[in-house]
């Protein structure tokens, strides 16, 4: 049975992963965060207040726009979906933190998703929020990880992998272990096969696999 302490965390998720796929939107067009107002991304209508509502608008609008019938990208349903079943697992202190990083490379990979980048400062405000034990040397081993990718990355001409990518998979391991890393790495190479075997010629953003994954995992009882 659903209590009410769930419920309530379920809307306020389906709100936290809706502003985060809008922030991104916003990120990838470099809009402002606050002007203009909500607007169909393709027609520019700006939306009306009933359109706005996370977890059920979309069902209402049936996925398409009311104005210009463009269809609504169906991550942004995917983002307050996850959100609100991401806050539901929320038990107080101990959990803030992982979800928040959660959170934080949710907003990434829908930057990636849109933009195949996202904004320097998520690698930065990682290294606060990834859950690793506080020791010497797994703070050391973050700080050195993220600073040597940073580096190389820069001097580095054609990179097979994204530095994104490697930030969140080296801060993945110093946090959670090489047993946790290797299921999580392997269900997201699982889901980027899936998603490369429906549109094989485009190239794959890989953090929106890893956070799905990292959803997967956090969302499985036991994590
Ligand atoms: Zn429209």
């Amino acid at each position: 049975m659903i209590d009410m302490l769930s419920g309530i965390l379920f809307i306020y998720g389906c709100c936290l992963g809706s502003f985060l796929c809008a922030a991104a939107s916003r990120y990838a067009t470099q809009e402002s965060l606050l002007f203009p107002a909500s607007h169909c991304e393709w027609c520019q209508t700006p939306l009306a207040y009933w359109q706005l509502i996370p977890g059920l608008s979309y069902w209402c609008l049936r996925g398409r726009c009311a104005y210009c019938q463009a269809p609504i990208p169906v991550d942004t349903l995917i983002a307050e979906l996850g959100g609100g079943l991401l806050l539901t697992t929320w038990h107080g202190p101990a959990s803030t933190q992982p979800l928040a990083w959660l959170f934080l490379w949710s907003y990434a990979a829908f930057c990636d998703a849109r933009t195949q980048s996202f904004p320097a400062w998520v690698g930065l405000v990682n290294l606060v929020l990834a859950p690793h034990p506080i020791t010497l040397a797994t703070t050391l081993g973050l700080l050195l990880t993220t600073t040597a990718i940073r580096w190389g990355w820069s001097r580095w001409s054609r990179p097979w992998i994204g530095d994104g990518d490697l930030e969140f998979i080296s801060s993945f391991g110093i946090a959670l272990g090489p047993l946790a890393t290797s299921r999580w790495l392997s269900l997201a190479c699982l889901l980027a096969l899936l998603a490369h075997w429906q549109t094989p010629h485009q190239r794959l953003p890989f953090i929106p696999a890893l956070t799905v994954s990292a959803w997967i995992w956090w969302l499985l009882p036991g994590h």
